[in-house]
């Protein structure tokens, strides 16, 4: 089929999954209003990739059948390939102003990661590796739309995973694995095909039950996700302009002795193996992550900038040094891509060549995580992820409510606006430094749902936690070679004193 229209898209999603809302089992997800809207920018996605505008960016010929598939699937033999995705996901990224996190070529770029280190996931039994590879090019023939989800769900973090009623492995049988237990979070489950069960924690020796990956249809016999409320409430695009289109959904991933046929493992009770996958793969995911991160942040910073021109701060020199750091910011962020585009590119090489370098051990803390990265793999994006980003999107947040302060929620509706009774009060008292009121109440609300409504609040929760809790990874450098290497530097002054 290679790449597929936003009407199949949306055809696709029929079928019979499991998804509960607000109390409610809904019967069809193409039909529940609060879909509508976030399933159409998808849609729209999906058509570009047919649009000569755009499909030299968003597809590749696919290796088997030269047909387009999504550019999101490229493995990249050459450095100008790893260029083509950073093309393909830049494009998707400005297509919905890096609002949403997973669009769909998010873990299309988990999946191409995984099918890059098949030969790690088949080295103690190689069906999983064949198994990761066959589920790559199913995706990328069928361009499938998937989710993943990680993390287990959070009862008490003190304890380890069997206190969190995790994602266990209760059987198995000639068929395949027998699934039971929860996965956290999951965006975007219920309006994607197919969801895939990555690593996130590392396991322990007698954590063996836990461990697995593998990827199934949304609509599997067992499987339930329960959303969170929606924020898509039907109001207007004027109201709303951002969760009124990117509203792209979370759920919790509930298994109750899930059958997992054997062709949809990739690894299962193999704990080194298991933990060696994020310190192995590539980094298209990260990469990903990272090229969304920094288009966002053009955005809220244009957003800044709007909110401020809007009341006249532009001309104050204190406000101009807030939107001359956000400036800042994002020159940095970009100038850190171009060193993760050869970041990657060193390990896809380095994979082709088989001398890939894994995080040694001493990076996975037990209860902390894994500092996967090391100098020289996938640290500059990793850090680009986990550490300047979050940050750099705080920093915006906090930016944008200095910039608006009062008038950010001092914004009467569309419907107020439209009221005879109120014209003229509203232009006269909501006027902008040189804009007529429904202008400037357009950007204030642009703004607040950008940061301040349920959507805002959560997009940057979002960007907080999206590569685990920021101030955890910060510890984990502290095991860094880095670390090292700078106090033996500042050791050797230190001793040069005491020889003179
Ligand atoms: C808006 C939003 C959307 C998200 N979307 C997705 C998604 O689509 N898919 C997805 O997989 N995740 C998603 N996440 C989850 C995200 O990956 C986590 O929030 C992040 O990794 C931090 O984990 P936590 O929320 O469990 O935080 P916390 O409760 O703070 O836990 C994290 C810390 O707890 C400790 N810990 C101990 N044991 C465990 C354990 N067994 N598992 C995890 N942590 C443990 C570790 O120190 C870890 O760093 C989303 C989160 C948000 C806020």
């Amino acid at each position: 089929m290679g790449i597929k229209s936003g009407k199949q898209y949306i055809e696709g999603l029929r079928d019979d999954r499991l998804i509960y809302v607000n109390g409610e089992l809904i019967r069809d997800v193409t039909k529940y209003p609060p879909f509508q809207r976030v399933m159409q920018e998808l849609a729209r996605i999906y058509d570009r990739q047919r649009e000569a505008a755009y499909k030299d960016a968003l597809t590749y010929p696919s290796p088997t059948t030269s047909q387009p598939v999504s550019s999101s699937f490229l493995i990249p033999s050459t450095f100008e390939e790893v260029q083509w995705r950073m093309r393909g996901e830049r494009t998707r990224a400005e297509l919905t102003n890096g609002m949403m996190g997973r669009l769909p070529d998010y873990t299309n770029a988990e999946v191409a990661d995984l099918a890059a280190i098949r030969n790690l996931l088949g080295r103690n039994e190689s069906r999983f590796g064949e198994h990761a590879w066959n589920y790559y090019e199913l995706c990328r023939e069928k361009d499938l739309t998937l989710t993943h989800t990680l993390v287990d769900p959070q009862i008490d973090r003190s304890k380890g995973i069997e206190a969190q009623e995790g994602l266990r492995i209760v059987k198995e049988t000639s068929a395949g694995l027998i699934l039971t237990g929860a996965r956290m979070l999951s965006t975007l489950a219920p309006i994607s095909d197919e969801i895939l069960v990555a690593p996130y924690m590392p396991r322990k020796p007698n954590e063996e039950i836990y461990t697995m990956v593998f990827a199934l249809p949304v609509a599997t016999p067992g499987l339930r996700f329960i959303c969170r409320e929606t924020y898509d409430a039907g109001r207007s695009a004027y109201d709303r302009p951002l969760s009124s289109r990117y509203d792209e959904g979370d759920a919790i991933a509930v298994f109750d002795n899930v059958l997992v046929p054997w062709e949809r493992v990739f690894g299962a009770r193999d704990v080194d193996t298991y933990n060696l996958i994020s310190p192995s793969i590539p980094g298209f995911l990260l990469l990903q992550a990272a090229i969304r991160g920094v288009v966002k942040l053009r955005f809220m910073t244009g957003v800044a900038n709007l909110v401020a021109k809007a009341v006249g701060r532009t001309e104050m020199i204190r406000y101009q040094e807030m939107l001359g750091a956000l400036a800042a910011n994002v020159e940095l962020a970009e100038g850190l891509l171009v060193a993760c585009a050869h970041e990657i590119w060193e390990n896809v090489r380095k994979l082709a060549e088989g001398s890939s370098k894994a995080a040694p051990p001493t990076s996975f803390i037990p209860g902390l995580g894994s500092m996967y990265g090391v100098p020289g793999k996938t640290l500059v994006t990793l850090t680009l992820v986990r550490i300047f980003l979050p940050a750099a999107h705080s920093q915006a947040v906090e930016t944008i409510r200095m910039m608006g302060s009062s008038g950010l929620i001092m914004t009467p509706t569309e419907k107020d606006l439209c009221n005879p009774d109120l014209h003229d009060v509203l232009q006269h008292y909501l006027r902008g430094a040189s804009m007529p009121a429904q202008e400037r109440v357009r950007i204030m609300k642009l703004a607040w749902d950008a940061i301040g409504e349920q959507f805002g609040s959560r997009a940057l929760l979002y960007e907080w936690f999206f590569a685990g809790d920021p101030i955890n990874n910060r510890i984990l450098y502290y095991r860094a070679d880095t670390n090292v290497t700078c106090t033996a530097m500042a050791q050797a002054f230190v001793d040069s004193l005491k020889e003179q």
